[in-house]
């Protein structure tokens, strides 16, 4: 399917809606999930329109991880979270409901149930 220029995210990225950014750089923004599933729920997406994983360039998907890692790291240091949950859904059956992909990092303490909707 053709990417949708006018989705959530890539309006997040022109900056015609706001966010709570937390990481940028080149390549990729991480900002807060507007509906956390948990204390310090955080979303990474790259730069490059793109509507699944499949859909990115290799350079972008390398630095969409290293981003995603960076973040997570820093997550889980500010919240001391015990576990870290990354969650990347693709296609509207996996249940992705934003057409940009993007990296979810969501603290665990133990004792949820496993899964993106399980908190
Ligand atoms: P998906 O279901 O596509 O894997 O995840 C999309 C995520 O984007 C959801 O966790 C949802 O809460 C978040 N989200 C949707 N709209 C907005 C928005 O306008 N701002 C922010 N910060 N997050 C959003």
């Amino acid at each position: 399917m053709a990417y949708d220029p006018q989705n959530i995210f890539a309006r997040i990225l022109r900056g015609e809606i706001p966010c709570i950014p937390v990481h940028e750089d080149a390549h990729t923004l991480a900002f807060m999930d507007i509906m956390p599933q948990a204390d310090g729920h955080t979303l990474v997406i790259p730069r490059e329109p793109a509507e699944t994983i499949f859909d990115l360039s290799p350079e972008a998907a390398h630095a969409l991880i290293a981003s995603t890692q960076k973040v997570a790291r820093a997550v889980r240091a500010a919240l001391e979270a015990p576990g870290i949950l990354l969650a990347q859904v693709n296609g509207a059956a996996a249940g992705q409901t934003v057409p940009h992909v993007h990296f979810h990092i969501i603290p665990r303490r133990g004792g949820e149930p496993l899964g993106l909707h399980a908190a």
